[in-house]
């Protein structure tokens, strides 16, 4: 397994965001994460990412604990935020050879690895142009890239594709299945279609509870996918 989640809880103050959820994800996987606005899809993978502590319960990712190896955490992952924040004023070739030098990338090895992603995620013609004059959609192949130049085992995306024109999104799941081959990706979206087109399995979280866990083909029995969703959210 290359994500286990036993018992997780987080309370912000007052309001509980998770509540004891308990999941597990292995190489090859990409699984979707559904629930509706604030059910506590972005705190569990700010968990994961070790930017916010649990209150409880134990997170592992490739064997390493949050708590007890939160840099070899960090290093295993590649994450997108929901955000996708970016230095606005960095040319996108620049800002992948920060990102990469980070990772201590560096000479012959560093370029050779931006020019990769570059040419993996179809930036190629927007390479000399600054992240700030880049559509939503080429903002996120850089994100991606990103997320992806250090070549980790786990990538946790937070609505990769919200926001994107129809042509991008089916590029964007492209990439997103070439890289669930050989990773563990765990994908939040609150696209029904997506998850049907990119995910084998699919998690429902629903006010910070787990309430599935199955196989697409299993929560599209009985209809459709978003049946079994609008089920299980709204009990209708
Ligand atoms: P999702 O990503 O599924 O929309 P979130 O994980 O962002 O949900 O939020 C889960 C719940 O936790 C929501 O009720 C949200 O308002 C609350 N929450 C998130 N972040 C904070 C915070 N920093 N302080 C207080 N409450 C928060
Ligand atoms: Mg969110």
């Amino acid at each position: 397994m290359t994500i286990e989640i036993k018992n997780l809880t987080k309370i912000y103050n007052t309001q509980k965001a998770l509540d004891n959820v308990s999941l597990s994800a292995s190489q090859g996987e990409i699984v979707g994460l559904l629930g509706p606005n604030g059910a506590g899809k972005s705190t569990m993978m700010k968990i994961i990412t070790c930017f916010i502590p649990p209150t409880s319960g134990e997170v592992k990712v490739c064997g390493f604990d949050i708590f007890d190896n939160p840099m070899e955490v960090r290093s295993s992952i590649g994450y997108l935020p929901e955000q996708n924040p970016l230095y606005l004023d960095l040319y996108v070739r620049e800002s992948l050879e920060f990102i990469a030098g980070l990772h201590h990338l560096k000479g012959a090895a560093k370029k050779q690895r931006v020019e990769q992603m570059v040419e993996l995620v179809g930036l190629t013609k927007e390479v000399n142009k600054k992240i700030g004059a880049l559509s939503k959609g080429y903002r996120q192949r850089v994100g991606l890239a990103q997320a992806m130049i250090h070549d980790p085992k786990v990538l946790i995306l937070d609505e990769p594709t919200t926001g994107l024109d129809p042509n991008q999104l089916v590029e964007i799941r492209q990439i997103i299945r070439q890289m669930g081959k050989e990773k563990t990706v765990l994908l939040s979206t609150h696209i029904m279609q997506e998850v049907e087109a990119v995910c084998s399995r699919a998690i429902i979280i629903n006010n910070g509870q787990l309430v599935a866990d199955d196989s697409i083909q299993h929560l599209s029995e009985g209809g459709s996918l978003e049946k079994t969703f609008r089920k299980i959210t709204m009990g209708n």
